[in-house]
């Protein structure tokens, strides 16, 4: 079995999928395509915002909107402590300074609590000017924007939505990508919406931020490609990407989004007395980049996860270490104990899951999961 089946995914769409990659090649227009343009629309309609730009990856994204916020040395920017590597390291790569929040145990999202306790401890020791929050729409839903927004609003902060695995959540009637004072995503292959290589792309609702990032995009260009108004990189979507994504996007929004929460239902419903399940809150709806439940100890989790791959049943560990214990930030000040992730990381596996999984898939796998 397939940890997530994009071979599946191909043979359903393999025609229209074709015949887009060939019209790119035969047209020749590899970079900046009219595809490009027209994917940027159909994200920016469906997210509800008034700009989308698509960029090399989600790593560049994030960074790129930091850089659009002036960001650097001296700032701090608070990031959740369960998530993926990306989200702290546009921090210091920018010259800021990431400050690990915890997170919630049930939704694995930023907790509000904890996000104005590290607030108040980088206050309190005044070296650092608090000015960014990062909340990570981990495996699919959305963070609690009412809370965190309200807090970022209170100390004068601007939230950076990393939707990076949320694109097609929702959270009270609003889409992923929306949340936030701005958002990126990634259309890294096993995203929620994923192209064929790296891809991603920035949503923001203000005019003169979306002309920035088109210009630091493109080398800092001004009025046309060799007028370099400032100092900017090189982070495009390829053609080719965007022609893929096109037919990705119609069947995303078409079935793929519902089936994915079809499965994910079929496994809550028989796991849910077994193990703890995610949990989806009141007025959430998750776009699943992954299904990860809870055991009570790394010993279970090994051992499960052992008998799951005996079976030939792959499964994953998202994540394994806490932000702060990484290497790279072993001289990193921690403001605050996050103890929900280091136990996560000690209890959480990922299982098989797409929205091209059957009823009988999911119900062999579950029969295995026995604690
Ligand atoms: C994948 C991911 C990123 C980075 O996206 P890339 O396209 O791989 O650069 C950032 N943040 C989170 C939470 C991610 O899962």
């Amino acid at each position: 079995m397939e940890f997530r089946d994009l071979k599946k995914q191909y043979q359903v769409l393999k025609e229209r999928m074709d015949k887009a990659v060939i019209e790119v090649m035969t047209d020749c227009n590899f970079i900046s395509g009219r595809q490009v343009k027209e994917l940027e629309e159909k994200l920016a309609s469906y997210v509800g915002v008034k700009h989308c730009i698509t960029c090399g990856n989600g790593t560049d994204a994030l960074s790129m909107m930091l850089m659009a916020w002036g960001i650097g040395e001296g700032d701090a920017v608070f990031v959740p402590d369960f998530t993926f590597f990306a989200t702290g390291e546009v921090v210091s790569f920018e010259g800021a300074t990431p400050v690990f929040v915890d997170v919630d145990s049930d939704t694995f999202n930023m907790d509000p609590v904890s996000l104005e306790k590290a607030i108040l401890a980088v206050k309190a020791e005044g070296k650092l000017a608090p000015k960014v929050v990062i909340p990570v729409d981990l495996f699919g839903l959305p963070a609690d924007y009412d809370r965190i927004n309200e807090i970022a609003c209170r100390y004068g902060m601007k939230v950076l939505e990393d939707a990076a695995q949320g694109f097609g959540g929702v959270y009270k009637g609003r889409r992923a990508g929306s949340l936030g004072d701005a958002a990126t995503t990634s259309f890294f292959p096993a995203k929620p919406l994923g192209c064929y290589g790296d891809g991603g792309a920035i949503f923001t609702n203000d005019d003169q931020e979306a002309e920035y990032l088109r210009s630091i995009a493109v080398h800092g260009k001004g009025s046309f490609k060799y007028d370099n108004v400032r100092i900017g990189w090189n982070s495009r979507l390829d053609t080719i990407q965007a022609a893929i994504l096109l037919v990705k996007f119609d069947a995303f929004i078409e079935y793929e989004l519902e089936d994915v929460n079809k499965v994910a239902s079929w496994y809550t419903e028989v796991l849910k007395d077994k193990v703890k399940t995610p949990v989806v809150p009141e007025g959430c709806y998750s776009s699943w980049a992954q299904y990860t439940i809870q055991v009570k100890n790394e010993e279970e989790r090994t051992a499960l996860q052992q008998k799951l791959k005996e079976q030939g049943i792959p499964t994953m560990v998202y994540y394994p270490k806490p932000m702060h214990e990484q290497t790279a930030y072993k001289d990193l000040n921690q403001y605050i104990e996050c103890p929900v992730t280091k136990r996560l990381c000690r209890t959480v596996f990922s299982l098989p899951f797409d929205g091209y999984k059957q009823k009988n898939d999911i119900h062999s796998i579950c029969n295995i999961v026995e604690v």
